[in-house]
């Protein structure tokens, strides 16, 4: 008999709006946001979640095998997640040509915010 399996837990995670459960080998939390760094040990946040940087199976895919629902995760604090989720809609899901057109319309002030974030992540 294998003993391998005795140590695994079950974890859940949203996918596509579902919320999915897997036997893990560890907990894919570790309390720490990946993007800023605060932890819920030290009381900086209280939960953190795992954010999909893409989904790269279908749902019923997901649904037959789950531990692929914790594929392509980082683990955030919320605003941390919130930022993701708009990073992954510009992206992901949409071409290069749209999103220059909505930055050309954006408020002089949010175009400026948005060329030093720029800079910054290049430099
Ligand atoms: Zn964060």
């Amino acid at each position: 008999m294998v003993e391998t399996s005795q140590k695994k837990k079950m974890y859940s995670i949203v996918y596509q709006r579902k919320r999915i459960s897997a036997l893990l080998p560890e907990n894919p939390r570790k309390g720490i946001c990946r993007a800023c760094k605060r932890s819920r040990a030290k009381g900086e946040i209280t939960q953190t979640q795992l954010h999909h940087t893409s989904y790269a199976y279908s749902i019923g895919t997901v649904k037959r095998n789950p531990v692929l629902a914790f594929e392509n995760t980082v683990e955030t604090d919320y605003p941390c997640h919130r930022i993701f989720d708009a990073f992954r809609e510009i992206l992901d899901k949409t071409n290069i040509e749209r999103v220059v057109g909505v930055l050309r319309v954006l408020p002089p002030s949010q175009q400026e915010k948005f060329k030093e974030i720029a800079k910054r992540f290049i430099s």
